[in-house]
């Protein structure tokens, strides 16, 4: 007797599989098969020839196929209209650039700019094999975002901006946090997340730091255990966090955080650059997730080299994650420039090798999401998120080993198609959903009048004649 065969609606046959699976096995010539949006298939080739009866059939001899890439923590509004323009002045120091630039320019774009920045944003995660992401708790136009990453196909967790400190001393802090709170509150339920079948939904993320009052906290962690969410937020990427929680509590951040109850397994903290021993300890404790942004950190001179604690994170079982911090589109260059500089912090060339790098970008991301059943491996029963690498160029050569040259080798810019929910977003480099041209264009316009709207100078590195 033969079985029934397995109906597909498409068929990748003949890549090379990075599974991402409990073995970790890569499968050379091998097929994935897909029905609507879940993956019905993995193994090699011949056997799937035989059991798969697919609608359509993708030849990917020439492809290295992985699990869509997660970054955890992205900025999907701000930066992408006006990139390079938020230097700020010549004697600002972070705090100040932050004030004076960075959230002016924020904050002065309307709902259709940050429509057109969340799908730049998404735009340029697809190209570079990202299917899922974590914002960062800073969209000013909740509805518009929504509206644009849903016409782009990309899978993501976002945050409206609350502001939950009364920073200035005429304000009521009970009513701030009230109306932070009723901010959160509103949004799970606008955009509620039912797991792996909600493609978009909003979490209770906060910018973090020293913005949100001990109330704000709490209400996220509860509507995050409430409704099987997660808070996340930003975290200690300098000094000033931890001396600020010091002069105000007498305790560091995430003593604070563990000492009003919302340090837990259902929180994820992006940064944590200048965290000390006792803070590790909680983080392990805790079961928290850590999200490392190594362009970020690098750029902005966090210091990560010299004290970050991250090679200690993977060793103590912290389940680490990537971020962009949309400084960087690219989550795998990401990784890449994480693990070689810590090598060559600590002299130890074995340090993160290319099985963490591709599990921070896939697997403890999706466990740290709550959606370790639904994407972060190729495995039949998962959302069908999945990129083809092309290994056509010149910096591929022959696979001898697929995670190893995708992690440290392959280019940039080596992504062909990407399908997220079983739909393919992006083929041959380009997106399907978006019009790119049409957006590239919109967005030239959009931050032009962005800035001219903040009334800031453009401070040229050189003199433009
Ligand atoms: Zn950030």
């Amino acid at each position: 007797m033969t079985e029934a065969p397995i109906a597909a609606d498409l068929l990748i046959s003949g890549a090379t599989l990075i599974t991402m699976n409990a073995e970790r096995q890569v499968i050379e010539d091998g097929a994935l098969a897909v029905a609507g949006d879940r993956i019905v298939a993995v193994g090699k080739r011949e056997a799937l020839a035989r059991t798969v009866q697919a609608k359509e059939v993708v030849d990917g001899r020439r492809f290295v196929a992985t699990p869509g890439f997660v970054d955890a923590h992205i900025h999907i509004t701000g930066d992408p209209l006006t990139r390079g323009f938020a230097r700020g002045g010549p004697d600002d120091n972070w705090g100040d650039k932050l004030q004076k630039w960075v959230i002016p320019i924020f904050k002065a774009q309307t709902a259709e700019d940050e429509k057109l920045s969340a799908q730049c944003a998404a735009l340029a995660m697809i190209r570079y094999g990202t299917t899922t992401f974590v914002e960062a708790g800073t969209v000013c136009h909740l509805d518009a975002v929504m509206e644009g990453l849903d016409e782009s196909g990309v899978r993501g967790r976002v945050g409206e901006w609350v502001e939950g400190r009364a920073f200035n001393p005429a304000d009521d802090q009970a009513k701030v946090s009230a109306a932070a709170i009723a901010i959160l509150e509103s949004e799970v339920e606008r955009y509620p997340d039912r797991g792996g079948d909600t493609r978009l939904a909003a979490w209770p993320i906060l910018v973090g730091h020293s913005t949100n009052s001990d109330d704000v906290w709490r209400a996220a962690r509860r509507l995050a255990d409430e409704r099987g969410l997660r808070v996340s937020a930003h975290m200690s990427p300098r000094a000033g966090d931890p001396e600020w929680f010091l002069a105000q509590y007498n305790r560091r951040p995430l003593e604070h955080l563990a000492d009003i109850g919302v340090l837990g397994e259902s929180v994820m903290l992006t940064h944590l650059a200048n965290i000390d021993e006792s803070e590790l300890d909680l983080l392990v404790g805790a079961g928290a997730g850590a999200i490392h942004c190594p362009h970020a950190a690098l750029q902005g001179g966090f210091g990560v080299s010299r004290i970050g604690l991250f090679p200690e994170m993977l060793d103590r079982g912290v389940n680490l994650m990537l971020g962009t911090d949309g400084v960087a589109a690219d989550i795998l260059s990401s990784g890449r420039l994480m693990a070689s500089l810590f090598r060559d912090a600590r002299c130890d060339q074995d340090l993160m090798p290319a099985a963490a790098v591709l599990e921070m970008a896939t697997l403890n991301a999706a466990r740290a999401m709550g959606m370790a059943g639904d994407i972060g491996s190729l495995e039949a029963g998962k959302k069908a998120d999945f990129v083809l690498h092309d290994t056509w160029l010149p910096e591929w050569g022959p696979v001898f080993d697929a995670p190893e040259q995708l992690a440290f080798s392959a280019p940039p810019g080596g992504v062909h198609s990407v399908w997220i929910d079983g739909v393919r977003v992006l083929e041959d480099g380009r997106a399907t959903l978006l019009d790119e041209d049409r957006i590239l264009a919109d967005a030239r316009q959009a931050g032009r009048a962005v800035i001219a709207r903040t009334k800031l100078p453009n401070r040229t590195s050189w003199p433009v004649i």
